[in-house]
């Protein structure tokens, strides 16, 4: 993108993936954005529309799994991987993860296809996995741990060479069965594709809400020119100490039912 045009986020079928607050995802990145100098806006794609191909940014969240089929569809006739290619950032959190992939459950039993932005694909499992979520991210990402909640019962597995955005310290994740070399299961996508990026995860939070350094890792992922945050700007402040206490806390109460 150019310096000085607006950084666009695409905010795709908020209607059909919004479960859990995901599109609140937008608006953080817009604020920490527009907070560092860089103007940004939101452009909602509602259902139906065809995804535009000149967004920075785009954002799928959670869904049921009806409205999932739905928005998979919509997204298989756009252009998403051409858009990547070119540079753009993809955050997919849960349905919005199972729809970047190759295939994931429907309501009728069926495997419906997914985009294929990355090679990965979703089987029904029992039990439905509910409760807190807690990621130790890959190393060349920089994160500190994630948090956040999950709520799905698909289980995810990565195709030969894709990588996890990170090891599962509580809960489930992908929930494939697949483990890193220190024993953890796999959770979301991490896929630098291109010039762009594709991420994806079971957070929900949302997950930018509460994970601001993956936030900002985003935006400088695709805006390298983004002015370094002040570290005296309140707003910007990442408040890791306060916020994992709590988070911590939390997390002790993860189960799965
Ligand atoms: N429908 C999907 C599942 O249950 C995704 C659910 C979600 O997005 N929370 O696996």
């Amino acid at each position: 993108m150019s310096a000085t045009s607006a950084l666009r986020i695409a905010l795709i079928y908020p209607e059909l993936l919004g479960t859990y607050g995901d599109g609140g995802n937008a608006l953080i990145l817009q604020a920490r954005s527009d907070w560092r100098g860089q103007p940004a806006e939101v452009v909602p794609v509602p259902a139906g529309q065809p995804l535009p191909s000149d967004c920075d940014v785009y954002l799928l969240g959670g869904g049921e799994d009806e409205p999932q089929a739905l928005a998979a569809a919509g997204v298989r006739s756009g252009d998403l991987a051409g858009a990547v290619a070119g540079g753009a950032v993809v955050l997919a959190v849960c349905a919005g993860l199972q729809v970047i992939g190759t295939r994931f459950p429907g309501t009728d039993g069926h495997l419906h296809d997914g985009a294929g932005l990355v090679d990965l694909d979703t089987a029904p499992g029992t039990p439905r996995v509910v409760g807190d979520l807690v990621v130790q991210p890959r190393p060349e990402t920089g994160l500190p741990l994630l948090y956040g909640y999950e709520n799905h019962s698909g289980r995810t597995t990565l195709g030969e060479g894709v990588c996890a955005l990170g090891g599962v310290r509580r809960g489930l994740g992908n929930g494939a069965g697949q483990r890193d070399e220190r024993g953890r299961g796999y959770e979301g996508v991490w896929a630098p594709t291109g010039r762009g990026l594709v991420v994806g995860s079971y957070l929900h939070g949302p997950v930018l809400a509460q994970n601001p350094h993956l936030a900002d890792l985003l935006l400088e992922a695709v805006c390298p020119d983004l002015p370094v945050a002040d570290p005296h700007d309140p707003r910007l402040v990442r408040a890791d100490s306060a916020a994992a206490t709590l988070r911590a806390a939390r997390a002790r109460q993860t189960r799965v039912r």
